[in-house]
C-alpha cells in the first residue's frame, strides 16, 4: 500500500525505553506496569488502572469482576468491534442488542430500557471511533435499573464528555492499545475504575487468581494469565507521555480531511456532539444513502488497487455468522446500525500522513464517487 490505513507513532523515546528494560532482566511483573497505570489512571481520572494483555482481556475481566454469566443479558451496540459483545458470550451471559442513534452512530440511549428485562445485568456502551457514547444518560438508565455499565472506550482515549475524559464513567472502562489506537503498546490493554473491589478482583483474575502478597502458587480463584509485560508497559508509559502531542496530530490530520471534505455531497459524516471532544481513532466517511453497500466494496477495492489503505469499518456484529446462528439475529433487526455500516469506510488515518497524502486519497476518492 503506498498509503497505509494506519500506522503507530513511535519515537526514539520508547526504542530506548523498551532497551532499558530488557537490560533491566526484569521482563514481567516489574516496576513499569504500575508506572504505566498509575499514569494512564491519572490521565484519565480514575482511582486505579489495571494493565492486561489486550483490550478484550479487560472487557472479559470486567464482566466476571461483575458476576455476569449463565442467563444473565448484557446490552450493548451491534455498531462495534466483535470484542465489545463477545466478552459476554464467553461468559455465557446473552448480548442483547439495540439499534444506534443515526447521527452519532453510538447506542441509541432511548432503546435501552425497551431492551431491558428481568435477566439484564450490564450496559456495555462504546465510544465508536473516539466519539463518547451518551454517558450521562446511559449512566442515569443503569442507576435506575440498578445495572452496570463497563465504557468500552478502546476507541476513545483522550476524548471528553462534558469535561470527563472517556474511560471515567460508568462503573469501569476499558481501553486498547492494539497497533492502529490512539497510544499503543503492540498488544495491551487497561481496565480503569474508582472501584477499589473491581480493581482487587480484575488484578487478582488477571494474574492467575493470585491476591496481592501471595504466594506464587497460592491461588484464591479461578484466574488466568491476562498480565501486560513490562517491555509493553515501558512503551505505554513513553506513549502516555506523549499523548498530547500525538493527540494534537491525529486531529490535524483529521481536520485536513474534514476541510478538503467539506463541499463533497456524497459524503456524511458521523455527527459530533458539541458535549463531546473527539479523540480520533480512525477517519471514517459514510457515502450518501443513494449509494448501495455493493457501490462501497467495489469503492473499497479500487482505492485498495490504487494503492490507499481502506476497509468497510464496523461490520455490524449481529451478522456475524455464530451471532445469527446462536440468538437468531438477521439482517434488518437493526436497520441504522446496517444502513450505516453498509456505506461506511474507514479512510487512511495517523500520524505519518501529509496534507499531500490526505490529498491524493480524497482526489483519489472523489474521482471514483
Ligand atoms: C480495539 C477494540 C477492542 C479490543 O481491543 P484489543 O486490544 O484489540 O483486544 C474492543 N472494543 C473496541 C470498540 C475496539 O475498537
Amino acid at each position: 500500500m503506498a498509503i497505509n490505513l494506519s500506522g503507530p507513532d513511535i519515537s526514539q523515546a520508547e526504542i530506548d525505553a523498551v532497551v532499558e528494560v530488557l537490560k533491566s532482566g526484569r521482563l514481567s511483573l516489574g516496576p513499569k506496569i504500575e508506572e504505566f497505570e498509575e499514569k494512564l489512571a491519572a490521565y484519565v481520572g480514575t482511582k486505579h488502572g489495571i494493565a492486561v494483555s489486550s483490550g478484550t482481556c479487560g472487557l472479559h475481566l470486567l464482566v466476571r469482576a461483575f458476576g455476569i454469566g449463565r442467563d444473565d443479558e448484557v446490552i450493548s451496540t451491534p455498531f462495534s468491534f466483535i470484542a465489545s459483545t463477545n466478552c459476554v458470550m464467553f461468559e455465557g451471559a446473552k448480548p442483547v442488542l439495540v439499534d444506534i442513534d443515526p447521527s452519532t452512530w453510538n447506542i441509541d440511549e432511548s432503546l435501552i430500557e425497551a431492551a431491558i428485562t428481568p435477566k439484564t445485568r450490564a450496559l456495555i456502551p462504546v465510544d465508536a471511533f473516539g466519539e463518547v457514547a451518551s454517558m450521562v444518560k446511559i449512566e442515569d438508565i443503569a442507576k435506575r435499573h440498578n445495572l452496570k455499565v463497563i465504557e468500552d472506550s478502546c476507541e476513545a482515549l483522550g476524548a471528553k464528555f462534558q469535561n470527563r475524559m472517556a474511560g471515567a464513567f460508568g462503573d469501569a472502562g476499558v481501553f486498547g492499545f492494539y497497533p492502529n489506537k490512539q497510544i499503543t503498546t503492540g498488544e495491551g490493554g487497561m481496565i480503569t475504575t474508582n472501584d477499589d473491589e473491581v480493581a482487587r478482583l480484575c488484578r487478582s483474575m488477571r494474574n492467575q487468581g493470585r491476591d496481592t502478597g501471595m504466594g506464587w502458587l497460592s491461588h484464591e480463584r479461578l484466574g488466568y494469565n491476562f498480565r501486560m509485560s513490562d517491555i509493553q508497559a515501558a512503551i505505554g508509559v513513553e506513549q502516555i507521555n506523549r499523548v498530547d502531542a500525538i493527540l494534537g496530530k491525529r486531529t490535524q490530520v483529521a481536520n485536513w480531511y474534514r476541510e478538503r471534505l467539506k463541499d463533497e455531497s456524497r459524503i456524511e459524516w458521523q455527527h459530533n456532539d458539541p458535549a463531546c471532544t473527539r479523540s480520533w481513532f480512525v477517519f471514517v466517511i459514510k457515502l450518501a444513502d443513494e449509494y448501495s453497500e455493493q457501490q462501497r466494496n467495489d469503492l473499497i477495492a479500487n482505492l485498495r488497487e490504487r494503492g490507499i489503505g481502506c476497509s468497510n469499518y464496523f461490520a455490524p456484529i449481529h451478522l456475524q455468522p455464530f451471532y445469527m446462528e446462536q440468538f437468531g439475529y438477521k439482517e434488518g433487526d437493526f436497520p441504522i446500525c446496517e444502513r450505516v455500516a453498509a456505506r461506511t469506510i474507514a479512510l487512511p488515518f495517523h500520524n505519518g500522513l501529509t496534507t499531500a497524502d490526505v490529498d491524493e486519497v480524497c482526489t483519489t476518492l472523489e474521482s471514483l464517487l
